[in-house]
């Protein structure tokens, strides 16, 4: 590092390093449509603007690498073109000139079980579990949680977290139509089909991962397709156990921002412990031309997402 990079970094306006995000791709070969609440969807053009979020992240040159925060596929992708279009997204996704951290999401389940889409996305996985962490400087830590842990989809039909999930789901959901919140109220909205929880194991690990990252005096991101804080986001789109997982990170000081998808909208809120959550626009509602990609300068006090066109940019803040 040159003195003047010195100098620039003390003053903050050099990050420590930059990473590309996108999220909820949703691609299909399929004509455009709408979501069950009316918002326009475009399943091709998706595509494009994945294209072009790789283009913008090869032409910064300095992005160490880029995490797509799941949905790469849109359920209904004809099934029998499911594994085809999930090697035609990861395919794009490598055009990148760095590594790809990837995480699934429920669509990604509706076209793949597990143990075919954990080895296509790269993700190192046990046991088909898709939680994993990285530290791409000595600063920082990055968490990537499986928000489909206990879920009745992805997994085989027989499995005990399938039967978990749908055990759960039968006690806190009283429509025939376990996807309909119909009835339900406030935070009881997020007990739905499409979402999931972070089973016993994966918690236990997450708590010996902050212990850790606590002790080296790094700070952590936190990535999960589901949303953790409730002001982030619709009610509908929480992770079921958001509250669980956010008692652990909250034990520890280490935890600065938490990042995720599944709700297109996005959103950004700051909890009462001072932790930022950013839910990122999804592409897949990105009208024809227009973009939601962006890229995070990371500091020591603030993460800042750079955001295209419908991505908005946020500076996050955090006492280092
Ligand atoms: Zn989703």
């Amino acid at each position: 590092m040159g003195s003047a990079t010195v100098v620039a970094s003390v003053q903050g306006k050099q990050p420590l390093f930059s990473f590309g995000v996108i999220s909820d791709v949703q691609y299909a070969d399929i004509p455009d449509g709408r979501s069950f609440i009316g918002v326009p969807r475009y399943y091709r053009h998706s595509l494009l603007v994945l294209q072009r979020a790789v283009q913008n992240w090869n032409n910064h040159q300095k992005l160490k690498f880029a995490i797509n925060f799941g949905d790469i596929v849109d359920g209904f992708c004809p099934k029998d073109q499911s594994l085809n279009v999930v090697k035609k997204i990861v395919n794009e996704f490598d055009k990148f000139n760095g590594p790809v951290y990837h995480m699934i999401g429920n669509h990604c389940l509706y076209n793949l079980p597990r143990d075919k889409l954990l080895p296509l996305l790269k993700i190192p996985s046990t046991d088909r579990h898709a939680y994993y962490d990285f530290s791409p400087t000595p600063e920082y830590r990055f968490v990537v949680l499986d928000g489909y842990d206990i879920s009745a989809i992805g997994w085989p039909q027989d499995h005990p977290h399938t039967l978990e999930a749908l055990k759960f789901l039968r006690e806190k959901n009283p429509n025939t139509e376990k996807n309909s919140p119909a009835g339900l109220l406030g935070l009881e909205r997020r007990f739905l089909m499409f979402n999931g929880a972070v089973g016993k194991e994966q918690m236990e690990w997450l708590d010996s991962i902050l212990q850790g990252a606590t002790k080296l005096k790094q700070k952590v991101v936190v990535c999960c397709h589901l949303p953790l804080d409730p002001d982030a986001t619709s009610q509908e789109a929480l992770l079921w156990n958001y509250n669980e997982v956010m008692d652990v990170i909250h034990r520890y000081n280490c935890v600065k921002v938490c990042l995720a998808g599944h709700d297109h909208k996005g959103g950004h809120s700051i909890d009462a412990h001072g932790i930022h959550h950013r839910v990122f626009e999804a592409a897949l509602e990105c009208p024809p031309g227009t973009d939601a990609f962006g890229y995070i300068d990371v500091y020591d006090n603030k993460l800042s997402l750079v955001g295209s066109d419908r991505m908005q940019s946020t500076d996050m803040y955090f006492s280092p």
